[in-house]
């Protein structure tokens, strides 16, 4: 286990403007026996890695409360590359680098030729020879990131894949899920509509169990179809039959993007047969609390007074999601 102990911190006693920690307080290194070079999904990583990055995040949020500033990442220069829109996933991973002391830069990506896989590379292989070290990637083709960690030399972060993955953001719902329930271990977690078009399922779905939980999907039936034989998952027929004693419910947002429109006949059918409101949610254990990964189509998936009633900790999944990307950033740094 990571030794990151409160020693560094009682020396550096943060100022008003905040104090910069160096490498060699911590000790050891972050990324020290890290057997990864990029993170383009969560199924590469054992559980032991998963508990050492959500423990590492827990660090990172602690030192960002007492307004330290790492160094962990001086002289790597890390490139966004969203060639999809995106602003939470976008800004926090910016913030994560900055704090880290990295230089970032915006990649001039061709959002409309990004869709040839040749393009890509071809973008990756200029701003490796200008410097770049990591390159963040959202893009909307499942896949892309493996295609540039192959062909380029530079690390990856997957920021989102198409329907495929996003590993950031599994591993910071599960941040947020320990957090509130203390453990995964033998939890039962509800996660509600869109699971075919959900790259955030998908990772959540090897996250969660691999960190010891049982995963109930519900949704309309094209949507859930497919995941019966996954160890750990169960597909309910019916809501209830997912939110009955869920420890905590996940919602999704409907991939209208992802042409999920066609699996349900209307969003108002969709709400009024699989929304999540507090009637509903009343089948889950008490104060069970529910997520959203945003950004919510309003009212469909959820009501609005339930996301932002106290069982919800949509908020506190934007908050993890700086520093779980710190972690995830100061694990790959060299
Ligand atoms: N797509 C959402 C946003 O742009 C969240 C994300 O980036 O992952 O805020
Ligand atoms: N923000 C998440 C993503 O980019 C979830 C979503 O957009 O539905 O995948």
């Amino acid at each position: 286990m990571l030794d990151m102990s409160d020693s560094a911190a009682s020396r550096h006693r943060p100022s008003a403007g905040g104090v910069v920690i160096s490498w060699p307080d911590l000790d050891p290194s972050p990324s020290a026996g890290w057997a990864h070079r990029h993170l383009l999904d969560v199924d590469q990583l054992t559980r032991a890695e998963l508990e050492r990055s959500l423990d590492l995040a827990v660090e990172m949020r602690e030192r960002r409360i007492r307004r330290e500033s790492l160094d962990l990442l001086r002289g790597e220069v890390v490139g966004l590359a969203f060639c999809e829109p995106s602003t939470r996933t976008r800004v926090s991973f910016e913030l994560a680098a900055e704090a880290l002391g990295a230089q970032v830069v915006e990649l001039p990506i061709d959002v409309s030729s990004v869709t040839k896989g040749e393009s890509l590379v071809d973008t990756l292989r200029t701003l490796e020879r200008t410097g770049v070290t990591m390159v963040i990637l959202r893009h909307s083709m499942s896949g892309a990131p493996y295609l540039a960690a192959r062909s380029v030399a530079v690390r990856i972060v997957n920021a989102g894949d198409g329907s495929h993955a996003h590993p950031t953001q599994a591993l910071l719902d599960a941040l947020t899920l320990r957090d509130a329930l203390g453990t995964l271990d033998g939890k039962k977690i509800a996660i509600i509509g869109d699971i075919g078009h959900s790259r955030v399922a998908r990772s959540n779905l090897h996250a969660l169990t691999a960190l010891g939980a049982s995963v109930w999907l519900a949704g309309p039936p094209s949507w859930v179809r497919g995941f019966d034989g996954w160890p750990g998952v169960q597909v309910a027929d019916r809501l209830q039959d997912a939110l009955a004693d869920a420890d905590a419910v996940m919602a999704l947002r409907i991939q209208l993007e992802r042409e999920a429109g066609g699996g349900v006949p209307s969003l108002r059918e969709y709400t009024a047969r699989w929304g999540l409101d507090a009637d509903r949610l009343a089948a889950a254990r008490p104060a069970a609390p529910v997520l959203h990964p945003g950004p919510t189509n309003e009212g469909v998936e959820i009501t609005a007074d339930l996301a932002a009633s106290e069982r919800s900790l949509i908020g506190a999944q934007v908050v993890n999601g700086v520093a779980m990307r710190m972690a995830v950033l100061a694990l790959l740094a060299r």
